[in-house]
């Protein structure tokens, strides 16, 4: 019953309560800007409708070496919050907030990085850090408190939205860990184009090799790939993937000499369109585990 009520408090809201239709009532909620999809839809889960909440990179986009647009910089400045991931994850994003000046908070604050192994970036934190749900719980954590701070309103909402998905987030985590846990010994590699998935490797319990650490120049080396190359053939690797916001040849190239399957295309910087495979974050990291359980335990080559 409280439901209902609240469904009908909402549409008397959106339609002003004096019978205007909805379509040309005003949007006056706050202006929520993240900076990529993923962190979009987990805002979006939070906000439970009280705030609009928008991305600046659109499905399917590469954030890393995004360049904002004019645009991006006037939607920003007409923002209520700014949220991005840090952990320099958005090489674009200090810059880009100096110029608007909006209120604005890191998502990833707070959470334990992993940090970068190899190439120009050893030693900095991996940005992916949304890849471990258990991580995600932190980031629920910090836009429940902005949120409320934004439209306190709303806090107990976002408090129990918040509380809901931590559920969920604790969920999908066992079931990526029970799914992989099947794998034997010696079929615990995860090989891939980005090195983006240190911390699903971490809670997984799997080796991870990449051909470059982070999506800037999105092109492999020929050491690079001679260095995977090695890696898969010394250890028998069945299946290699690669991500779906970047050019899979050199992983191809991989393939060809090795003689391993092309397991299948990976999500993490990115969520597809709503009617693509990943349309939202939880399906996203369902998605992965699934696609590496099943091409790592088929039939060897
Ligand atoms: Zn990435």
């Amino acid at each position: 019953m409280t439901k209902l009520i609240g469904v009908i408090g909402a549409v008397a809201l959106l339609t002003g309560g004096c019978g205007a239709p909805a379509a040309t009532a005003r949007d006056d909620r706050p202006v929520v800007l993240t900076t990529f999809t993923v962190l979009a839809d987990i805002a979006g889960v939070v906000a439970g409708g009280h705030l609009r909440v928008e991305s600046i990179t659109k499905p399917g986009a590469e954030v890393h070496g995004y360049e904002p647009t004019p645009d991006d910089v006037k939607k920003a400045a007409a923002a209520d919050l700014v949220v991005d991931n840090g952990l320099g994850l958005e090489a674009w994003f200090a810059r880009f907030v100096a110029e608007v000046d909006a209120p604005h908070v890191v998502a990833g604050e707070g959470v334990a990085p992993v940090p970068i192994a190899e190439d120009a970036y050893a030693g900095e934190p991996n940005p992916h850090a949304w890849m471990s749900p258990l991580n995600v719980r932190t980031y629920v954590d910090n836009l429940v408190e902005a949120f409320a701070a934004l439209a306190p309103q709303h806090a107990a909402d976002f408090r129990a939205n918040g509380e809901r998905y931590r559920g969920e987030l604790q969920r999908v985590h066992d079931d990526l860990v029970a799914a992989l846990a099947v794998l034997p010994e010696g079929k615990r590699a995860l090989v891939t184009c980005e090195g983006a998935f240190s911390y699903l490797a971490r809670d997984a319990g799997l080796t991870e090799r990449y051909l470059w650490a982070v999506n800037a120049e999105q092109q492999a080396t020929p050491r690079q790939v001679a260095g995977v190359i090695e890696f898969v053939r010394a250890h028998a690797v069945p299946a290699v993937f690669c991500e779906s916001t970047v050019s899979d040849a050199p992983m191809r190239q991989v393939v060809a000499a090795t003689g391993a399957a092309f397991g299948g295309v990976l999500h993490v910087d990115s969520l597809s369109t709503p009617d693509g495979p990943v349309p939202t974050y939880l399906d996203l990291v369902r998605h992965d585990a699934r696609t590496i359980a099943a091409a790592l335990t088929r039939d060897p080559r």
